[in-house]
């Protein structure tokens, strides 16, 4: 064998031992039935290694082999396992993708597994099932708010168009000023009514009509039927008109075509023109 041939050798060794020594150390314990499989990362000082196995070492019976205590101080011991070791435990599978459970100590096995390292498992999913499942579940979550949020904002939006649809309403409401009303004939509920509107109105310079639902329970005609019998006939006639101080909630906007309805007895009313008007409008009427 010639000297390179020889350096090539040694080369080729060392090239192994190396690739020896960066592959894991995977042990099973207790080696007749093997409860646990344990594997130690690679490049590891060569204590900590030595003190993982002693961590985990599982007699026959499925007992630890030796106290923690035995092998060193609690935490560090842990902490040191911990960093370089996991175990996994053959008899207890994950209930998602039944592969055995991968623990990082010893509470953990005995808590999975059980005293003696055997139980076959109901409960735990592994570590990776356990953050797919966590991932799904923030997803949910985020996707839950967005849609909370979307739903916000539908609200906020159909609020405001609510209030634009009310606004424009009392506008339109405000609007009449009588030139297109005409008393209703003298037989009907409307004018008995008017004429207490319109002395209503004199003492009252704000012009403001309480609803029939303010008054109740007397009215204004003792009737609360008669009373919006008779005040639809003075809206439809234009001779009252919806007052702004109708409190907004007693209006209602149809979803269907975007109407603004209310019911008659509870909307708040205002005589349209001022009474001299009303005054003038019952003086001319013909009387039957
Ligand atoms: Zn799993």
């Amino acid at each position: 064998m010639g000297k390179r041939e020889r350096r090539r050798k040694r080369e080729r060794a060392r090239a192994k031992e190396r690739r020896a020594a960066a592959a894991p150390i995977a042990v099973v314990f207790p080696t007749g039935a093997p409860r646990i499989r344990v594997v130690v990362k690679p490049d590891q000082p060569q204590d900590a290694q030595d003190l993982a196995l002693l961590y985990w070492e599982v007699t026959e019976t499925g007992k630890w082999a030796r106290s923690v205590e035995s092998i060193g101080d609690l935490q560090s011991v842990v902490a040191t396992v911990k960093s370089v070791s996991h175990a996994t435990l053959l008899g207890s599978l994950c209930t998602q993708c039944e592969e055995p459970i991968r623990v990082p100590n010893r509470s953990w096995a005995v808590r999975v597994a059980g005293p003696k390292l055997d139980r076959p498992n109901a409960t735990y999913i592994c570590s990776e099932c356990s953050a797919v499942r966590e991932q799904e579940q923030q997803q949910e979550a985020k996707l839950r708010a967005e849609a909370a949020r979307a739903e916000q904002e539908r609200q906020r939006e159909q609020a405001e168009e609510l209030a634009r649809k009310i606004a424009e309403e009392f506008d339109k409401e405000d609007a009449k000023d009588g030139s297109a009303g005409t008393l209703t004939a003298p037989s009907s509920p409307g004018f008995a009514l008017y004429i207490a509107l319109a002395n209503h109105a004199v003492y009252r310079p704000n012009n403001l009509i309480p609803s029939v639902s303010d008054l109740f329970p007397v009215g204004w005609t003792g009737d609360m039927d008669y009373d919006v019998t008779a005040l639809k006939d003075l809206y439809y006639a234009g001779l009252i008109a919806l007052s702004r101080e109708t409190p907004a909630d007693r209006l209602e906007v149809s979803l269907e075509d975007g109407g603004v309805n209310f019911l008659i007895a509870d909307a708040r009313w205002r005589l349209v023109g001022d009474a001299t008007m009303a005054a003038e409008r019952v003086e001319r009427h013909p009387r039957s």
